[in-house]
């Protein structure tokens, strides 16, 4: 069994009823829900103008390999609506789901790079990992300080009313 740190994100439709649907089958397909964030409005992030996302970290327990899991992950995008075929890269999907942290394991492969390789830079990322996991250290640095080295402005905890 591995301690997984999953990132959700979305931006189309219905995006809180999209986030709790994918936590609901991320936990029958994939593994059990330990933890989770709040659920934050942030930015969009990249060259594409779209609507912001709502984002959220989790930590499940799997005892699927990454690219299983990945491969689980992307079947849950398509149950949502996802079409990868037809999308713009950065652009407004549906739902996003991402293996940030895979126990201590580093994975390198045509696609697929394990711990995300964007972290670190990522405001939407960083403000829900450091909720629930502050003390993750993530290439020799703690969540919490990785976090305080960039600008979260643009990122909101999330107010469904
Ligand atoms: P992003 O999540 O960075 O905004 P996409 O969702 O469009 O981008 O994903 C692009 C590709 O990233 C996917 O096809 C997937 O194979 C690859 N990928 C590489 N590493 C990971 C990871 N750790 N988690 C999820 N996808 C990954
Ligand atoms: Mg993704």
């Amino acid at each position: 069994m591995a301690d997984v740190y999953l990132g959700l994100g979305s931006n189309l439709g219905n995006r809180p009823a999209q986030l709790a649907g994918a936590r609901d089958a991320i936990a029958s397909s994939t593994g059990k829900i330990q933890a989770a964030s709040s659920i934050y409005d942030t930015a969009p992030w990249g060259p594409i103008p779209q609507d912001n996302y709502l984002n959220q970290v989790i930590r499940i327990t799997t005892a699927l390999p990454p690219r299983d899991l990945l491969k689980a992950l992307h079947e849950i995008e398509r149950a949502a609506g996802r079409n990868r075929a037809n999308e713009v890269r950065y652009g407004p999907r549906t739902l996003d789901l991402d293996i940030l942290i895979y126990g201590d394991k580093a994975v390198r492969e045509d696609g697929l790079t394990i711990p995300h390789p964007r972290i670190a830079e990522r405001a939407f990322v960083l403000v829900p990992l450091a909720e629930i996991a502050p003390g993750l250290v993530l290439d020799g640095t703690p969540v919490r300080e990785l976090l305080g080295r960039i600008d979260s402005r643009s990122v909101a905890r999330y107010d469904p009313s």
